[in-house]
């Protein structure tokens, strides 16, 4: 049996946040959740039959200005978490500086939502072993074993 592949994985979670799921999808969404949690493989068939059955889904009207909150990648590399103000009236963008080494406002985030990959948790630890920073909450590392693993017990369960 092939295993759903990370791409895969990384183009459901986009789905999932650029669609409205109807119950059915909601049902096939949680069976697979479900799988993950329990440690068992998901099959890259069952991977492909969610992933016909999310495009059918239709877009939600805010995806193009208002991006699910979380942690993304630009085709160019850079990586952008997506935060919310303090009165969570308003998302905005903030991107990893390579020169500054900090989080920096992203501006333009509108015309930039369409490129906005989810990352993977390979991904943020790669981050965070590169930089000693986690890309999930954007602080810095801190104990010994998330320094090493790149990211903290916390922010890796949200995968
Ligand atoms: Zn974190």
């Amino acid at each position: 049996m092939r295993v759903m592949s990370t791409k895969q994985a990384a183009f459901i979670r986009t789905l999932i946040a650029e669609r409205n799921l109807d119950a059915g999808n909601e049902r096939r969404v949680q069976i697979l959740r479900d799988m993950h949690a329990a440690g068992q493989p998901i099959p890259s068939d069952a991977a492909s039959i969610l992933i016909g059955e999310l495009l059918k889904a239709p877009r939600k009207a805010a995806a193009a200005t208002a991006p699910a909150l979380g942690t993304y990648h630009l085709p160019d590399g850079r990586i952008v978490r997506i935060v919310e103000n303090r009165e969570k009236t308003r998302r905005y963008g903030k991107v990893w500086d390579e020169d500054t080494e900090s989080w920096e406002y992203l501006p333009g985030l509108g015309r930039l939502v369409q490129d906005l990959t989810p990352l993977t948790l390979a991904e943020a630890e790669a981050f965070g072993i590169r930089t000693g920073n986690c890309a999930i909450c954007g602080r810095t590392l801190t104990r010994s074993d998330s320094i090493a693993r790149g990211i903290g017990p916390v922010c890796a369960s949200q995968f």
